[in-house]
């Protein structure tokens, strides 16, 4: 290593050992000042034939926990540098290896050195960026362990593994070469999915594990594998305007003023995390209900929206677009188009304007012309396609406001982001009421994924916080009137995006159902999807029946009568077992006057 700000990414990895060059013909000489790291990882100085005086003295400065030594060093010198050396600092002894090596030279090292490195005999001392054949391993007589080294790359992997399976003491894989970008600087995708990749194979306890994977996006746009923009070639040049300017429009300190002021003044957050006593008391833990019921238009949605009118204005856009299920998106659109003053369109399946009028009749009052989308199930995920194929045919002056972590890249992650302020209060206020920032559970409901999204983010690193995600299950999981997609899901792609998707075996879409406009929708967004994948997040999938039933027992028991997509994530406390001392965080994400007609139906009210 050799960059400070790269120092700090990789570390982040938690490599086991850091190499640091103090060879001066190195390209990768090192010379700076190593940043500070977590304190599992071991830095290692690398030298080539230097005076024990030297080593001794960078050890020092730079509080090494182990040396490489590169170079023709004798068994002597390994001797006087172990008397010198503090007995906790490692010494690693490296050979170059080709189809002659004789392993008996080794011999005479395995008690002044702990570990062998074994690297391909190449032009340089290291970084040669090949590998040797590693058949001859098979011939290795000791019992001392080794690291592997020599132009280690993605494609040995495989190899390396097989290796790993023998008898071999295979203690390290070490690589460097075939992940930089240019010497000394390593390509931090790279590292990550050797890291990822070998955790597999090597045991790594969970906390460890969990702070390596990262569960948000690459620059790709992938969340592991799920993700992408697979889209038409006449959306590309919007998608791509969107990508480039996103994180830096969004980081500018005039937006963040800006997105911050409105969330606060108009839609009124924070939003409180409510200790629901009598809830609690009953299940026998302690039960937080983060309030996004309380936010302007009655739910989470505002808070996306808000963040992207105000990228559609500093892009310059005078038309607005949105699909809605519920309606609830479409009223949070609809609103901040009136407060912008821009031109605003709804798409809705037919079906969801009959369940939620109350929601037509608002989006009407303010100003918004609402478009029935006639096709498929007449729900969500038709009003989508009609949004798609109204933004193809207007490129230039139209801006599409998606309502859930789904779509094309960087949707999910720009969504996601815009949402993340559900958890970054939870963490405040639960450092303010609990004494910590961390809850044992978090809770949420997933139709696309947003407010489950904004509800995990900033734990989503975090491996003392459990993460359980809330499905529709309709009338049952194996009914065929359902949303449950993880439950049903297979890879797929919808709307953009390369997600988990409930399909027919020639890859149609299934119609989905459930009671709950908000969640039906036949996939999850690409970071769900993979939550699911790596059993970061755990899934569960709730009727409508268990849902309406939380939609009375949350009203009657704290007056709250929830949406019916939040009423779904309150089932959970039925299915799961709490300790008392447990802190558990369910997201309201929104308020039930939309379904007001829904319960009226289902109860006889
Ligand atoms: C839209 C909506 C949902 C579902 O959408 P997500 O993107 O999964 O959050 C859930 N709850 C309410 C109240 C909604 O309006």
């Amino acid at each position: 290593m050799k960059y400070p700000d790269n120092i700090i990414e990789v570390g982040t990895l938690l490599p086991d050992y850091m190499g640091f060059i103090f060879w001066e013909k190195s390209a990768r000489y090192f010379d700076g000042v190593i940043p500070d790291l977590p304190k599992s990882i071991k830095k290692v100085g690398v030298f080539v034939n230097e005076s024990i005086e030297v080593i001794l003295a960078k050890a020092q400065k730079y509080n090494m926990q182990a040396i490489q030594l590169h170079g023709h060093e004798s068994v002597e010198f390994c001797q006087e540098l172990r008397d010198n050396l503090n007995s906790s600092i490692e010494i690693i002894k490296v050979f170059s290896v080709d189809d002659a090596f004789d392993f008996e030279v080794l011999k005479p090292f395995e008690t002044v050195c702990d570990y062998f490195l074994f690297d391909t005999k190449g032009k340089l001392p290291g970084g040669n960026g090949t590998t040797f054949d590693w058949k001859v391993l098979e011939k290795y007589p000791s019992s001392k362990p080794f690291f592997l080294s020599g132009g280690i790359g993605i494609e040995e992997m495989e190899a390396v593994k097989e290796i790993a399976k023998t008898n071999l003491p295979l203690y390290a894989i070490d690589v460097n070469s075939k992940f930089e970008i240019e010497p000394g600087l390593k390509n931090i995708e790279l590292c990550r999915n050797i890291r990822r990749d070998a955790l597999q194979y090597v045991s790594t306890d969970n906390k460890i594990k969990n702070k390596i994977m990262s569960y948000n996006v690459n620059e790709k746009g992938y969340y592991g594998e799920f993700g992408g923009a697979f889209i038409p070639e006449m959306l590309y040049p919007n998608v791509e305007e969107l990508r480039q300017n996103y994180l830096k429009i969004t980081a500018e300190p005039e937006f963040q003023a800006e997105f911050d002021s409105l969330l606060k003044e108009y839609a009124g957050r924070p939003t409180p995390l409510y200790f629901a006593k009598r809830l609690s008391k009953e299940y026998n833990t302690k039960i937080y209900l983060k309030r996004e019921d309380l936010c302007h238009t009655g739910a989470h949605k505002i808070n996306n929206t808000i963040g992207q009118i105000l990228l559609a204005n500093r892009l310059g856009k005078k038309r607005i677009i949105a699909e809605t299920g519920a309606g609830q998106h479409g009223v949070a659109t609809a609103t901040v188009c009136a407060l912008m003053g821009l031109e605003c369109i709804v798409y809705m399946g037919e079906i969801d304007i009959k369940r939620q009028a109350p929601n037509v009749a608002r989006m009407k009052m303010l100003g918004a012309e609402v478009r029935p989308a006639m096709s498929g199930s007449k729900t969500l995920k038709d009003a989508t396609n009609e949004a798609i194929r109204d933004w193809i045919n207007n490129p230039v002056d139209t801006y599409y406001i998606i309502g859930s972590v789904v779509g094309p890249h960087p949707y999910p992650d720009m969504v996601a982001r815009f949402q993340s302020v559900i958890s970054k209060e939870i963490k405040e206020q639960l450092l303010e009421k609990e004494g910590r920032e961390n809850p044992d559970y978090v809770i949420a409901c997933v139709g696309g994924g947003s407010n489950a999204a904004g509800t995990y983010y900033h734990f989503l690193e975090d491996e003392d916080v459990k993460i359980i995600a809330v499905e529709a299950a309709g009338l049952g999981v194996n009914s065929g009137e359902s949303a449950a997609t993880s439950a049903l899901g297979k890879v797929g792609v919808i709307h953009g995006s390369k997600t988990l998707l409930m399909q027919t075996t020639d890859g149609q879409i299934t119609e989905p159902y459930s009671i709950s406009a908000g969640l039906d929708y036949p996939g999850v967004g690409p970071m769900h999807a993979n939550l699911f994948a790596t059993k970061r997040a755990q899934f569960i999938s709730i009727t409508d029946d268990q849902a309406m039933q939380w939609g009375i027992k949350l009203s009657k028991m704290e007056g709250l009568i929830p949406a019916i997509e939040s009423a779904h994530a309150f089932a959970v406390l039925d299915e799961m077992k709490f300790k008392p001392e447990d802190v558990v965080v369910i997201n309201l994400s929104g308020r039930g006057d939309k379904d007001l007609s829904t319960y009226i139906d289902y109860f006889k009210l």
